[in-house]
């Protein structure tokens, strides 16, 4: 049986928050590309948005011009016909001219309601480009904001580690040997890393359940060291609050 102080166990305590902290700090720092490339997906996103519309504007400008061409087609088409008109053999020929040039008159006149509602469409996707690219400037600041906080807090992060790593070793040296060695066999043989728990209202809060009342007492006197015999942690005890706050 391994022989404890309260004090020693409270280096493990320590040790305990220390390891916990690394853990979380470690994660977030790996989690550190994917931060930022999930940021940039937003930019691209809006980029993308921007581009979409652009093509789209494109479609009508080019829908326009070929209107455009129609119309003009169309007038040369009318010129002659109109010309035509006057080289008439008969009355025949006159009136099928005047039908041609009506035809086409018309026709032009439908494609120039197009190319109205053509030019309006154009318009309202400026328009619509022009705000996309305002969001898009702004996203993109934001996200350069965002960045410099992360980045930031990963140097924090980063100088948290080496001031965690430094406060490791001390509590490890201070700590009897044969102690440290089996809170690391624990703490690997635990998922959550976690190689000590506190032991309140008989429960083991590593595993929640009850412990045994007698092993309860000995855990009270905080003289050897014992172990969950459900989760194998190593166990301290923490005393009741009247409250019976958990
Ligand atoms: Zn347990």
């Amino acid at each position: 049986m391994l022989k404890i102080t309260r004090e020693q166990i409270g280096r493990l305590i320590k040790l305990q928050q220390i390891e916990t902290d690394k853990k979380r700090i470690k994660a977030t720092l790996e989690n550190l590309p994917d931060q930022l490339a999930e940021l940039d997906t937003g930019l691209d996103r809006a980029e993308k948005a921007v581009n979409n519309k652009k093509t789209l504007l494109k479609d009508y400008e080019q829908k326009y011009r070929s209107y455009e061409s129609d119309t003009e087609i169309n007038r040369t088409k009318i010129k002659k016909s109109e010309e035509k008109l006057g080289f008439a053999k008969n009355n025949k020929e006159y009136q099928s001219s005047l039908k041609e040039i009506h035809e086409l008159k018309n026709k032009n006149s439908k494609i120039e309601d197009d190319m109205i509602e053509c030019l309006d469409r154009a318009e309202e996707i400026e328009r619509d480009i022009k705000s996309r690219k305002e969001d898009y400037n702004k996203i993109g600041k934001k996200i350069n904001i965002e960045k410099n906080i992360i980045k930031n807090q990963a140097k924090n992060d980063e100088h948290k580690l080496l001031e965690l790593h430094a406060e490791r070793a001390n509590i490890i040296e201070s700590v009897q040997k044969d102690l440290i060695e089996k809170f690391f066999i624990i703490q690997k043989k635990q998922t959550n890393g976690i190689a000590i728990a506190k032991a309140k209202n008989s429960i083991c809060y590593g595993c929640n359940m009850n412990i045994p009342p007698q092993m309860y007492n000995d855990l009270q006197r905080c003289d050897s060291l014992k172990f969950c015999p459900f989760c194998d942690r190593i166990l301290y005890w923490e005393q009741e609050k009247t409250d019976n706050a958990v």
